[in-house]
């Protein structure tokens, strides 16, 4: 991919211009980059390993992972990514409801450093809720914290009442962030989940950001607004919905990209600002939730 050093300097201000705060303080930017899927069809890696290292780059510090995806492949194809800039990242794994109990959180998280070739995580995630108790989860989230493993931990598919619940057990109150699905399509979240997230000052990642594959995406890039508000920017309509989904400040987005003319797309969103009238447009099309929405999974 060839940019000069000043298309990368101006891409990657864009990319530092928007962000969000977690509850202790540090400043991410808004976007960053998904995995799921990576590691999948080996011929592939190389080109997934450009991508994500052209994304670093670029400012799009923050990289998705879980142990989950591909058995650990997307964790290995992260590490070979990062072999020479961990710092430079914030890296982010998630941990199965099945691994988040006493018996195995620790074994769970030490095989993800192991792939992942690193000593910490800066933030590990509750990938979604499962039969273990929320208090003995959040106990070994802070046992890990205190060794060292990891710098923060956070949620993901929370729903409001869970949030609700988690901040009521001791130490749940230090939950970072909750990953949730999230675009123009799936407004669900707006109702009561972002609003409550908002008032602890708890910021979401957006995962789907780009609503994946099949028809939904399809009803999104073919919607005439969706289209009209793109073309006024001169920009696709999956930068739009990117741009869309970090308007808040609260939200930080994790695009998955597997390409460098993808990422670069993706980071350039960064530069849209969308209008109150873009917004309207949007909201005309896609409205907000007026009642209370079942959480979107994937
Ligand atoms: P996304 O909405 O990010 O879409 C990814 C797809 O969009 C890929 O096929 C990718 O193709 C394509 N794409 C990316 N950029 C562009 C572009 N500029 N133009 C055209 N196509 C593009 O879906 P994901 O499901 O991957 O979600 C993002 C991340 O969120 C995941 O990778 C994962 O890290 C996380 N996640 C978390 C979940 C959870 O339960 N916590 C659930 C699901 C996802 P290509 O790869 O070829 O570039």
């Amino acid at each position: 991919m060839e940019l000069t050093n000043k298309e990368m300097t101006a891409i990657k201000n864009e990319v530092q211009h928007h962000t969000v705060t977690l509850p202790d303080g540090t400043v991410l930017p808004s976007l960053g980059q998904g995995t799921w899927h990576m590691g999948d069809d080996s011929s592939r890696e190389e080109d997934e390993i450009q991508a994500l290292q052209l994304g670093l780059e670029l400012g799009l510090r923050v990289i998705d992972t879980a142990e989950m995806y591909g058995d650990g492949r997307a964790e290995r194809v992260t590490a070979k990514a990062l072999k020479h800039s961990r710092e430079e990242a914030f890296l982010v794994s998630k941990v199965l409801p099945s691994n988040a109990g006493r018996a195995r959180l620790q074994s769970s998280l030490e095989n993800s450093l192991s792939r992942l070739q690193t000593d910490y995580l800066d933030l590990y995630l509750l990938h979604w809720r499962g039969g273990v108790p929320l208090q003995e989860t959040v106990e070994e989230m802070e046992k890990m914290k205190a060794q060292g493993l990891i710098k923060r931990w956070g949620v993901s598919n929370f729903d409001t009442a869970d949030m609700q619940e988690l901040s009521e057990i001791t130490g749940g109150e230090a939950c970072a962030v909750n990953q949730v699905l999230y675009h123009l399509g799936s407004r669900g979240i707006e109702y009561s989940l972002l609003p409550w997230m908002k008032e602890q000052a708890i910021p979401a990642m957006a995962y789907c950001p780009l609503a994946q594959g099949g028809n939904l995406r399809q009803q999104l890039l073919t919607n005439p607004s969706v289209k009209k508000v793109a073309a006024s920017h001169d920009v696709t309509e999956l930068q739009l919905l990117l741009a869309w989904s970090i308007r808040s400040g609260k939200v930080l987005s994790i695009p998955k990209a597997g390409r460098q003319e993808h990422v670069l797309q993706n980071a350039r969103a960064a530069g849209i600002n969308l209008t109150a009238e873009d917004l309207k447009e949007l909201d005309n099309a896609f409205p907000a939730p007026r009642q209370k929405q079942p959480l979107d999974i994937v």
